[in-house]
């Protein structure tokens, strides 16, 4: 990784964590990141999605049909949000790995997290015993969230690697 990736990496991330600490994700100073830390972030899939969501947005949602900047509150029972005004729905995980797949949101964040936690080497078949996914679903998962580690330099931490795959995810910086 380059000096300029790294320095916006890095910028990213200390913006993020400013934005997710007035959603009580907690304190993001810790290098380590542990599987207890990781429950807690993350207990279910509503959690991933805010995550992904307040990510991706930072609470400031331009929708196309009122052509502004407006609140959108989370649709029940669905992955979706809408617009306070019109109700446009937008998806936050479209275009990132995790989209139409039927696989929960929570199994990818764990499977990212014994991924980036692991880098020597968690296998497709781990990821199947710990996830409870067959094997077949094990291994296009364990090939996507690869193709998104091998990009990037192995020289980050275990909190960082994992949210830099997601910074990769909604395009902040490039595959
Ligand atoms: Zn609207």
């Amino acid at each position: 990784m380059n000096q300029q990736k790294e320095f916006t990496l890095t910028r990213i991330v200390q913006k993020r964590n400013r934005n997710l600490n007035g959603i009580g994700v907690g304190n993001m100073k810790t290098a380590r990141y542990t599987i207890k830390e990781f429950n807690e972030q993350f207990p279910n899939d509503d959690t991933c999605l805010e995550f992904v969501f307040h990510a991706r947005y930072n609470d400031k949602v331009y929708c196309e049909i009122c052509q502004k900047i407006t609140n959108h509150y989370r649709r029940t029972g669905r992955k979706s949000y809408a617009c306070e005004f019109c109700g446009n729905e937008i998806f936050p995980t479209a275009g990132t790995i995790f989209h139409k797949s039927p696989t929960p949101l929570r199994s990818w964040f764990y499977a990212m997290f014994l991924m980036s936690q692991t880098r020597c080497g968690i296998s497709a078949k781990q990821l199947e015993r710990e996830l409870g996914v067959t094997y077949k679903t094990a291994w296009r998962m364990f090939k996507q969230i690869r193709s998104l580690m091998d990009e990037k330099s192995g020289k980050m931490n275990g909190r960082i690697e994992f949210e830099a795959i997601l910074l990769v995810e909604r395009g902040y910086l490039p595959r």
